[in-house]
């Protein structure tokens, strides 16, 4: 197991030891950040530094658990990019599996460690019984976080062979897959017509049911149709689906 990230070793600093112990605005005080709500009007969040200090101006007005995951960004970038100021949109903060530039993945990651650290996130995840949105929104009402951050997180600490795949209209955007899932297991770019995530990508429902399905449907390997996968569909942004993939055939997994 990799050793603590310098975001959770602070959080231990601080005596940490449930998700209800993070808060944000604390920590950055200690980090010798105020935050203060602005109307912002082309960004989401910015920060700007002097010396050891710095201020966070953030969107005061928006959804409570994209506001905390903005300010843990926004730290990110005063742990990692010092002596820059940073101004990021909307689009730069959580914008996962989407490449991006390389600052505002490494802030994303700061904040995911920082409000989902792995030494309390892994325990409570494996206390569900399956990978489910059921189990990733539990996790996100505990972590005060949102269900796309939360899911990310859930598939790089889940103890099972899961991914998500999140298609628009025009194909596959992005997705991201554990360790459990060897690298040759790569998803189709299109969706396949008997997913119910076309149900989802074309308005019929917001969430369809965990359902077995050929692994044939996501993955077009040659020896595809001969594994079943669970597969989750829900709405994500926009007119997006996400897609949670559950592996269970073993001989996939080798
Ligand atoms: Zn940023």
């Amino acid at each position: 197991m990799r050793g603590l990230s310098q975001p959770e070793r602070l959080l231990q600093s601080f005596g940490v030891t449930s998700p209800d112990d993070i808060d944000i605005e604390a920590i950055a005080w200690e980090m010798g950040v105020k935050v203060r709500d602005g109307a912002l009007e082309s960004c989401e969040a910015r920060i700007i530094g002097f010396h050891d200090r710095a201020i966070i101006t953030v969107r005061g007005d928006g959804d409570p658990r994209r506001r905390r995951f903005s300010i843990a960004h926004e730290l990110g970038h005063w742990q990692h990019h010092r002596g820059k100021s940073s101004i990021c949109r909307a689009s730069e903060i959580g914008s996962f599996g989407q490449g991006g530039a390389g600052i505002e993945r490494q802030a994303d990651n700061y904040a995911a460690d920082l409000l989902m650290p792995a030494y309390l996130f892994r325990p409570l995840a494996a206390g569900h019984r399956r990978p489910s949105f059921e189990t990733i929104d539990a996790l996100a009402g505990a972590f005060a976080t949102s269900r796309l951050a939360t899911a990310l997180r859930f598939i790089d600490l889940s103890p099972w062979p899961c991914l998500i795949v999140c298609h628009g209209p025009g194909g596959r955007r992005w997705f991201r897959r554990n360790a459990g899932i060897p690298d040759h297991w790569f998803p189709r770019d299109e969706l396949d017509p008997e997913s119910a995530a076309m149900d989802v990508l074309y308005g019929k429902t917001d969430r369809a049911r965990p359902t077995i399905i050929g692994a044939d449907a996501w993955f077009d390997r040659w020896n595809a149709d001969r594994f079943e996968l669970t597969e989750e569909c829900v709405k994500g942004f926009g007119s997006d689906v996400l897609a949670l993939l559950t592996l269970k055939d073993q001989a996939m997994l080798e």
